[in-house]
Formats: structure tokens, sequence, C-alpha cells
């Protein structure tokens, strides 16, 4: 049976999720169809009785309704309730579920970069993003640090890794050690991306050890913090593996099968160079 799905946010013209999924459900041999919509917040409420009504089998959850799609649902799995953020849809019967694959999306990248166990990390950023990754940090045994622009905002974010999880601002003269610690280091901020090309949120002298990875969750080309890392030597990965988990993990949940990531991250590719060639 062909079934429907979409990735729903705004903006959503960059987004790489319908190029990602469709080459999977090719690979699968599934003839169903994966659209991007553009909804602004104020239409969130009406798109999601929309897609109840015409059936869709699921959709994914971007910029920004992650939190403001939770009222709307059934029902939500655990992991998106202690997130307090949905990116993906799945319909069950009648009902709405859902559920978070960026905890497990960002695990993925992070393990494939084997980073020295039980290790401080430090997370750069306080947004949705910022919460998934600690979370999936503290579940992996390392003791993350949230950096923030706003003290209260990352005291907030830290949380969600549990009431000892240390928070700072960028300018905390406590920064430069946790840095010189950790076993990973995480850009969960929108430095390196659009107007914001050429920013890193790690400053630019600071020391790390010889051991720790570098995480961006920025993707679509080299960002300045995949340079810094790179010239320090460390393990580096970008945006788009974490891109790809996640929506791998999002493909098992509303096909029941294996996603090829091979041929996902070949279809991001494709893009990005073609967009990189406009
Ligand atoms: P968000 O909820 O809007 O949070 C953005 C965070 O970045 C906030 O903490 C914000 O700080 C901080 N920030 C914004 N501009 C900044 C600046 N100029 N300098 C320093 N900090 C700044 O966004 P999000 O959903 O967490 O997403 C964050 C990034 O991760 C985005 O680039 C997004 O595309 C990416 N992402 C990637 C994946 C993936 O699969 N690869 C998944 C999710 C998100 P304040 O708190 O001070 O405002």
């Amino acid at each position: 049976m062909s079934e429907r799905l979409a990735v729903i946010g705004d903006p959503i013209a960059h987004s790489l999720s319908p190029a990602m999924q469709t080459a999977a459900l090719r690979r699968a041999g599934l003839a169903w169809s994966y659209t991007a919509e553009r909804v602004p917040a104020l239409a969130l409420s009406r798109t999601v009785a929309r897609l109840r009504d015409e059936g869709f089998r699921g959709f994914n959850v971007t910029i920004p309704h992650k939190a403001a799609i939770r009222p709307l649902l059934d029902r939500e799995d655990p992991l998106a309730t202690r997130v307090g953020a949905v990116n993906t849809v799945v319909r069950e019967g009648g009902e709405l579920i859902g559920y978070n694959t960026d905890v497990d999306g960002f695990a993925a990248a992070l393990h494939r970069l084997d980073p020295p166990p039980g290790t401080p990390a430090v997370v750069f950023g306080a947004g949705g993003a910022a919460r998934a990754v600690l979370l999936a940090l503290m579940q992996s045994g390392m003791w993350p640090t949230v950096v923030g622009r706003d003290l209260d905002r990352a005291r907030s974010a830290a949380r969600v890794a549990g009431a000892a999880t240390r928070a700072m601002t960028y300018d905390d003269p406590a920064l430069a050690g946790v840095l010189a610690a950790a076993g990973a280091v995480v850009n969960a901020t929108p430095l390196g991306m659009g107007r914001l090309a050429g920013r890193s949120p790690l400053p630019p002298g600071a020391a790390l050890a010889g051991g720790c990875v570098a995480i961006d969750l920025v993707y679509g080309g080299e960002t300045a913090f995949v340079r810094q890392a790179r010239a320090r030597g460390l393990r580096v990965t970008d945006g788009l593996q974490m891109l790809i988990e996640q929506g791998a993990l999002a493909f098992t949940l509303w096909t029941g099968l294996e996603a090829d990531r091979d041929e996902m991250r070949r279809a991001c590719l494709r893009v990005i160079q073609d967009r990189a060639a406009c």
C-alpha cells in the first residue's frame, strides 16, 4: 500500500529530508511519498489536523514546531517527554504518537567517533537540539556542561541531563578548564550556517585534550567549528551523520524496516553538491 510521509517546519526549503527519505523508501522498494511543507506557527494546529484526516503514515517536525506540536498529539514516547521535543510523528491506529529520534541519532554519531568514556563534554547552545545532545551524552556515560549566551536558558537546558549538570556562559573563567578536560565538544548552535557561516562557538585559543572528539550539528559544508577541531587533530563529524541517523530511526518507526544509511548519505550529498553549484 502506498503511504504518505512529510516534514513540516518554517523555513523548510533547505531541508534534506525529502531527498534522504525518498532515497531510503525507493531502496526499500516502497512506493511511498515524502514531501516538505512550510508550516508557519499559526498554521501548525490546522496542518496537524489535516495530516491526521488525510491519513498520513507519519511526519517529521522541525524548527520551530518541535515543542509546540506536543499538545496536538494523542500520546508521546517517554524519551520525547524527557527532552520536551518531538521530531517524528507516527500514526498508529487512529492515534498520532510523538517520538524524539534526535537523542539516539546524536548518540549513534557520537559512538562512531568512540570518545573516551566517563569524560566531561562541552555542549555549545541551549536550544532544542542541545537538550537531545545533553541527554545522549549523559546516557553515554559522559558528563556534559552546557555553554550558552544566557545563564538561565543554559541552566534550564542542563536540567534535562540531571540536576548536577553544569551550565555556564561563554565568559565564565571556568570554561577553559572544562574544555581542556573534555572528551567531546559539540556545536548545537546555528553558528556556521547561513548568515552565521564562518563563525564558531569554540573560543579561538581553547586548549583541548588529544583524545577529544568534535561533533557539529550544522551540515551542508565544512564549518569554522569543524575546521578548528581538525586543525587541533581531533576526530570530527559534521551534522550530516546525525541527520542521517535520526532520519533512519524515523524511517524504521514508520516502515518497520532498516534504512539504507549509505543511500541516504548519497542522496544528501547530491543535493548539497547541486546547491553549491547554483
Ligand atoms: P534553537 O532551539 O533555536 O537553539 C539554538 C541555540 O543556539 C540557542 O541556545 C541559542 O542561544 C544559540 N544561538 C543562536 N544564535 C547564536 C549566536 N549567534 N551565538 C551563540 N549562540 C547562538 O535551535 P536548535 O533546534 O537547538 O538547533 C541548533 C542547531 O542544530 C541548528 O543549526 C540546527 O540546524 C542544528 N540541528 C541539526 C540536527 C541534525 O540532525 N544535524 C538536528 C537538530 C538541529 P540562546 O539560547 O542564547 O538564544
